[in-house]
């Protein structure tokens, strides 16, 4: 039987996947979709956990062999796509799944679930703010922070286009947000 879908789509350095952490940490019936990607895993990162850290080659033979649900060139030659068969992992244990997707991947997933599927965009309070948590994060290099802070720019043009829009300025209120948001998603029949 499928679950329900809940999508967290947000620029890269707004704070998702503390949130997401936050909420798996909170209601036990979910679990987190791992997607496959092919960027060089961060220290701290686990494959098969975090993502599926797959080669260009192989992410490129999955493409071809249908195996994806979605996938996009989120950044220049840098794929991430939601395996068919890590979905169905999670809805055979009879739990829903919460996606961490960039805007147009979330809004795809949204476009096949419906009503199934709850979208909320997570924003930072500034351009600033998103620039300072990357650097405090200290995860990317010079190329990949400008990249993704010109990413921010096109990406919260979607921002109308899902179900939620949450201001993540002070985390604790955006996680509590968050999580009344998917509690009452879960609960409505
Ligand atoms: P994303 O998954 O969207 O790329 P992260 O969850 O990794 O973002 O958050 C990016 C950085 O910003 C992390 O170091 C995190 O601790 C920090 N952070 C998240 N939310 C806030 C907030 N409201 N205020 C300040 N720092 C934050
Ligand atoms: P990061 O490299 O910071 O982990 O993620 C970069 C971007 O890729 C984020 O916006 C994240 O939401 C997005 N992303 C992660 N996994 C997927 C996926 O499976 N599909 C799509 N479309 N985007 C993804």
């Amino acid at each position: 039987m499928e679950g329900k879908s809940i999508v967290i789509s947000a620029p890269s350095g707004a704070g998702k996947t503390t949130i997401v952490n936050f909420v798996l940490d909170k209601i036990h019936n979910i679990e987190f979709s791992v997607s496959a990607c092919n960027r060089r895993q961060r220290p701290g990162e686990i494959d098969g956990k975090n993502y599926h850290f797959l080669s260009t080659a192989d992410f490129q033979k999955k493409i071809n062999k249908g195996l994806f649900l979605e996938w996009e060139e989120v950044y220049q030659n840098q794929y991430y796509g939601t395996l068919i068969s890590s979905v169905s992992t999670v809805w055979e244990k009879g739990k829903h799944i919460i996606f961490d997707l960039d805007v147009k991947g979330g809004l795809n997933i949204k476009n096949k679930f419906l009503d199934n599927c709850i979208s909320i965009f997570i924003m930072p309070p500034s351009v600033e703010d998103l620039k300072s948590r990357l650097l405090k994060r200290g995860t990317e290099d010079d190329n990949s922070l400008k990249c993704r802070i010109q990413k921010f720019e096109e990406e919260i043009n979607y921002k109308d286009q899902f179900d939620f829009v949450i201001v993540n300025d002070n985390l604790e209120l955006a996680c509590d947000e968050v999580l009344n948001l998917i509690t009452n998603f879960l609960n409505k029949s």
